[in-house]
């Protein structure tokens, strides 16, 4: 008789994008006549670029023609796409590393989910609260989290770092030594960066405990501060320390086209074993990586028309990011993040829990944002809202916001 993995069923209530769809959903049908604006889920509005749009369409002829088809992806990617990686996103800014360091992939989310598997159960993590909610859910999946306590909603074996208005979104250095640390900076949901010298200290701080950093810089794109650094590679000793995770669903309008990539350097290792060969392993490989055409489409990303085409995207989003964050200050609301993230983070007024806003939102502007304690205990009392929404319906949302 088969059995489950029933790490599964440990998981508390619905995912919180589905209680989201299912709250809208119901209002909707009460209110038929009202217009919802959603400054809620992740999603990228703008299309694709336009020299994004001509790779995929010549790539496509390719595919056409038996002289040029391509079948399978090599392992790792194709070498055009990771030798544009590694010199743009890594040489250019003056860190080593190198093309065959490069894993090419389907996005971000599925590398983020699946890099806990190189690592044995016995690890302890410790995760930036709030935080997106991969990381903790796939730990939980594969059974390293402990019990859940639904009142406090936390688990048991995994080390907390709050990132809180008193330490300015960044966490500290846990008290707890982990084995696996995952960073997000830019952060979702709270848009906070923090600087090369705190990143250093992170780095530092592995190396000397013997944990990997799991750095998720999904969001580099958006940084505009000179002292926020790129990449941890940017960071002494990050070679034997880090694992880098990246995508183009958020600096290129990727999200349905699905293109990212892992970095894991060779200098990497656990005793002998490089983690490097262990994630050339992983699922994926050749049948679940990107297809040629994306791969294509993610070279664009990296050309002169390409470049200049994408920083146009990142800058429309972060007129909607200053709109937002500076009409709710005026409405008198207590606002960050927005400067080096497409992600405002707002404190809930009158003590009302991040559900309650939710509903108040809702109900009294129309508008659908994304509760902070979706995304740890540290977000309760916190709201999510993001730039990625057309700037007039961001524009209309902040008229009816300031009119509640
Ligand atoms: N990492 C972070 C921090 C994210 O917020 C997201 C998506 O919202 C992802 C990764 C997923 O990216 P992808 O679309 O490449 O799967």
């Amino acid at each position: 008789m088969f059995k489950i993995n029933d790490n599964y069923l440990k998981l508390p209530g619905s995912y919180l994008f589905s209680t989201i769809a299912r709250k809208v959903n119901e209002f909707q049908a009460a209110n038929s006549d009202k217009s919802v604006i959603r400054l809620g889920i992740g999603d990228v509005t703008q299309p694709l670029a336009p020299a994004i749009i001509q790779a995929l369409h010549s790539a496509v002829d390719e595919m056409a023609d038996a002289a040029t088809f391509h079948g399978y992806a090599p392992d790792l990617g194709y070498e055009f796409l990771r030798n544009a990686i590694a010199k743009n996103d890594y040489q250019d800014r003056g860190c080593e590393i190198a093309s065959d360091e490069i894993f090419v992939s389907d996005g971000a989310k599925c590398d983020s989910g699946n890099i806990q598997e190189i690592f044995s159960v016995d690890n302890k993590i410790a995760v930036c609260d709030p935080v997106y909610p991969v990381y903790v859910d796939t730990n939980v999946m594969a059974g390293r989290t402990g019990t859940y306590d639904p009142k406090t909603e936390v688990w048991s074996d995994v080390i907390y770092m709050p990132c809180t208005a008193e330490n300015n979104f960044a966490p500290q250095l846990p008290k707890e030594t982990p084995d696996l640390i995952y960073l997000c900076f830019p952060n979702n949901p709270t848009g906070a960066t923090i600087t090369k010298t705190q990143l250093q200290e992170w780095v530092d701080y592995a190396n000397k405990v013997g944990a990997v950093i799991i750095y998720d810089a999904a969001y580099e794109a958006y940084i505009s501060e000179d002292d926020v650094p790129h990449t941890i590679f940017e960071c002494a000793g990050a070679r034997t320390c880090a694992i880098e995770l990246k995508s183009f669903s958020k600096n290129a309008g990727f999200t349905g086209t699905r293109l990212g990539y892992t970095v894991i350097p060779k200098d990497l290792k656990c005793g002998d074993v490089m983690l490097h060969s262990l994630w050339a392993r992983r699922h994926g490989t050749k049948y679940n990586g990107a297809p040629y055409i994306v791969q294509k489409a993610g070279e664009a990303v990296y050309s002169a028309e390409g470049k200049e085409q994408l920083a146009a995207q990142v800058a429309y989003y972060m007129k909607n990011a200053k709109t937002i964050k500076e009409g709710l200050a005026e409405a008198g609301y207590t606002v960050s993040g927005g400067v080096n993230a497409p992600y405002i983070w707002l404190k809930t007024p009158d003590k009302m829990t991040s559900w309650e806003f939710f509903d108040y939102l809702l109900e009294h502007a129309n508008v659908v944002g994304t509760p902070g304690s979706g995304f740890g205990p540290s977000g309760e009392g916190y709201f999510r809202l993001t730039a990625f929404g057309t700037y007039e319906n961001t524009v209309a949302a902040l008229e009816r916001i300031k009119k509640m």
